[in-house]
């Protein structure tokens, strides 16, 4: 890599950090709020915890079958994100963030860690989510009556890409169905697979399970339920914005990829989203795991984009999810 690569990534990084803090919009005593519908709840494993350079993919390696497999992450910048060595330090570290930009949470994954985070966060402020990707993981049954008794607002992560099947699948049907009886929204993975390797890591994810239009057949067969793309069908852009063209309640996120691809690669797919005519289907998310400071980095490139109008910016961090999941605005104050 040369020179100017390895500098820019850390100075843009430290541009974003004292931008977030000098656009730390206040009304009164709190921070204007913030609503991140993708974090992923887990025990952290410091084997299996890395650091990560934020827009990692900016320079994918030139692999080769017959050598040693390209990396994950790369700390290959001036100042990689910190991944916690423990439960305790990413949910002190998360908490502290959450109540200092006034945020809401949809997080998904080890419900015990939920059930940490609820309790150390202000009531509402971390709303659980179920997740779900094959039919062997959990009956309808059990999965119903799961959602019917109150822990779970939200269904997701839904991910059958990595299961090699398409969400219209007949198989994820009878929970598709439950959740929309039930008023339940729905997050489906649909789009990116990671970083550029995932052939290596998950043999069964197939990159065209991620076109947006296989989630045609399911919107038809469910006309009532709430379906958020989650990635934003990224690299997709022309099918997710057919379908939301064509289906009136479709949103979607920008999780995962907003600080993972080249960051002028992640402003122009969220611009282009807006100037299509959706920025009031597009929610802000991060896909969390172990970086805590992962939710400035991301929510920085939203403050710091100067193709969105501030009343844009206060759509996609917070207006949208509002919306899209019903929520209490009076509670944000
Ligand atoms: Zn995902």
């Amino acid at each position: 890599m040369n020179k100017i690569g390895l500098i820019l990534p850390g100075t843009l990084l430290l541009a974003l950090i004292l931008s977030i803090s000098s656009l730390a919009q206040k009304t009164g005593t709190n921070h204007l709020p913030i609503i991140d519908v993708h974090v992923h709840a887990m025990k952290v494993n410091p084997a299996f915890s890395a650091d990560l350079c934020p827009w990692f993919l900016s320079n994918m390696p030139g692999a080769n079958p017959n050598s040693p497999a390209p990396p994950f992450f790369n700390t290959d910048c001036a100042q990689p994100l910190k991944a916690a060595k423990s439960d305790k330090e990413f949910q002190d570290s998360l908490i502290a963030t959450m109540k200092r930009l006034n945020m809401a949470i949809i997080a998904s994954g080890d419900a015990g860690i939920i059930r940490n985070w609820q309790k150390a966060a202000a009531p509402g402020r971390v709303i659980p989510s179920l997740s779900i990707s094959s039919s062997e993981e959990m009956s309808v049954v059990a999965f119903t009556d799961s959602l019917s008794k109150g822990f779970y607002k939200v269904m997701g992560e839904v991910a059958p890409q990595y299961q090699g099947f398409s969400p219209s699948d007949k198989s994820l049907d009878g929970y598709f169905a439950a959740a929309e009886k039930l008023n339940i929204p729905v997050g489906i993975h649909m789009g990116t697979g990671g970083n550029g390797n995932i052939n290596i890591n998950n043999p069964k994810y197939r990159a065209s399970l991620g076109n947006p239009f296989l989630l045609e057949d399911l919107l038809a067969r469910h006309p009532k339920l709430q379906v958020w793309v989650m990635h934003a069908g990224y690299p997709m852009m022309d099918e997710m914005l057919a379908l939301m063209g064509a289906n009136a309640y479709v949103y979607v996120d920008i999780a995962g990829m907003i600080w993972s691809y080249p960051l002028e690669e992640v402003n122009s797919y969220i611009k282009r989203l807006v100037q299509a005519g959706f920025g009031k289907r597009i929610m802000y998310g991060t896909d969390l795991m172990v970086w805590p400071k992962l939710l400035e980095t991301s929510i920085g490139v939203i403050e710091n984009a100067s193709y969105l109008s501030f009343d844009q910016k206060r759509d996609i961090l917070f207006n949208n999810a509002v919306r899209f999941f019903q929520l209490d605005e009076s509670k944000f104050k």
